[in-house]
């Protein structure tokens, strides 16, 4: 058992004013924690640790109406070590009370972070406020005035990459380098599209392409050299056999949120991420497993390969920009969301042959007679065909099949998938990505290979390795169809 003995507790004790959209944490409730429980998270922890750096805020800084007494507070309860400040502060209180950055002074912040998402409407749109443009620009002379630089973070994606590069003149027009020089400090301006992680995960579909990227922004773009296009880190690790595990390097850090649920700081809190809860769990069972980083979701980052995790949730066909490892754990997180859902063939689960064949039946409008006489055909065994089915609770939520022809006029083109289908509150998982994965590769592995598909949607295949190949005539259509090919 690693004996780390460095702890850093950070709190969510008063909550956040912001939504942000692109917020990484996710959006807990806002809920102030009870009075004493800053003092009874660290008495907790002390018999473990011999430093304890101590946070009551993760979210906004200086929340707390009471921002000074707490800044105080929380260095007395730091064991053996200081809180720091960082370049954070809370852009929401500067606007509101004249005193609060004089406090930011006294503790000695030369430079705090403001966070752009583009110009007015969109940047209140993505915080979730309206005003908070105009609170960013006010905010910004504030700092200034007093002798602090302020510094510009910009988040970029497909739909405000134009307000970006006004922005950039925004800030030109402004001054910001000038008047920030004049304070003896330097202005920052960055881009980034973020870690497309908790509330940014929704964003993946206009997540920023890397050619999208405007060239005026390059100068500013964080990392630039280091974002890749999502299909060639598809490509580098798509036989890759080692694993993607984060772990703390140096001092534990801890995130604790405003229900006791514990987690460590790697990525949001998504329950898979969860250590434990402090007021149910007990304590040393607690920090066994923060030693051992013992938690389901690093156990199955532990066991899956970074290859698996790109053939099954990788876009081969996207442009979008990552970070190696932004990349890394977007992937981990797709698999450990759709870890929810269980995925069998219907021979694992035969008894379910008339739900499912009722199941098909109802979302595409085909007799379930049809379903079954192909179902029966696979238990048999007389076909290697299959049925394959996701399963919420072991509700039916998700399911494909595979028959020689789906009615159309290539019949060389064979086995082809059908009936792919997702209910619509299960959608956007990656569920049917994972079916037809486990249909190729179930094909694969009896020597059937290639396999074809038709569907008049476009992109959507492409995602999951399949390529367009030809038109074909459905039967009894008036137009001509897509066929696609998997190899
Ligand atoms: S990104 Fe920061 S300011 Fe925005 S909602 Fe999340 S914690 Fe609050």
């Amino acid at each position: 058992m690693s004996e780390k003995r460095r702890l850093v507790l950070a709190a969510d004790m008063y909550g956040c004013p912001n939504r942000c959209r692109h917020c990484w944490l996710g959006h807990m409730p806002n809920r102030v924690m009870e009075e004493g429980s800053d003092e009874w998270l660290v008495e907790l922890f002390k018999p473990f640790f011999e430093e304890i750096e101590f946070y009551s805020w993760l979210r906004e800084p200086d929340f707390a109406p009471d921002y000074r007494n707490r800044w105080q507070r929380d260095q007395e309860l730091s064991v053996n070590a200081r809180p720091e400040r960082f370049e954070l502060a809370s852009f929401w209180r500067l606007v509101r009370d004249d005193d609060y950055v004089r406090f930011l002074k006294e503790t000695g912040v030369k430079c705090v972070q403001l966070t752009f998402f583009g110009l007015e409407a969109t940047t209140d749109r993505y915080v979730g406020r309206p005003g908070a443009f105009r609170e960013l620009l006010k905010a910004t002379d504030i700092l200034l005035d007093n002798g602090i630089a302020p510094r510009w973070q910009v988040f970029i994606n497909e739909e405000n990459r134009d307000e970006i590069v006004s922005l950039l003149k925004l800030a030109e027009e402004r001054e910001l380098r000038e008047r920030t020089a004049a304070i003896g400090s330097t202005f920052r301006f960055f881009v980034h599209a973020g870690s497309c992680d908790g509330e940014n995960a929704r964003l993946y579909p206009i997540r920023i392409r890397k050619q999208d990227i405007p060239e005026e922004l390059i100068p500013y773009y964080l990392n630039y050299e280091d974002n890749h296009p999502e299909s060639e880190l598809c490509q580098r690790w798509q036989d890759a056999d080692s694993c993607f595990v984060p772990h703390n390097d140096g001092d534990i850090v801890l995130y604790v949120a405003n229900n006791y649920d514990l987690f460590f700081n790697f990525t949001n809190m998504h329950p898979s991420w969860k250590i434990g809860n402090l007021k149910n769990d007990p304590i040393a069972e607690l920090v066994r497993r923060i030693r051992e980083e013992d938690i389901p979701a690093l156990r199955e980052a532990r066991r899956i390969t970074l290859g698996q995790l790109v053939r099954l949730y990788g876009d081969f066909q996207s442009q979008r920009a990552f970070e190696e490892d932004d990349y890394k754990m977007y992937l981990l997180n797709r698999h450990l969301e759709t870890g929810q859902f269980r995925f069998v063939t219907l021979r694992e689960v035969p008894a379910r042959k008339e739900e499912a064949a009722a199941w098909f039946s109802e979302k595409w409008g085909v007799p379930s007679e049809a379903y079954l006489e192909c179902m029966d055909s696979y238990l048999k065994g007389e076909s290697e065909y299959g049925w394959y089915l996701g399963l919420q609770n072991e509700r039916i939520v998700s399911g494909l099949g595979v028959i020689a022809n789906d009615f159309h006029d290539r019949p060389d083109l064979t086995p082809n998938i059908c009936a792919v289908y997702t209910e619509e509150d299960c959608r956007g998982k990656g569920l049917a990505g994972r079916l037809l994965s486990m249909a190729v590769e179930d094909l694969r592995s009896r020597g059937v290979s290639p396999v074809y598909l038709v569907s008049d949607h476009i992109g959507f295949y492409e995602r999951y390795g399949w390529q367009f190949l030809c038109h074909v005539q459905g039967d009894g259509e008036d137009h001509l169809t897509r066929m696609y090919v998997h190899y």
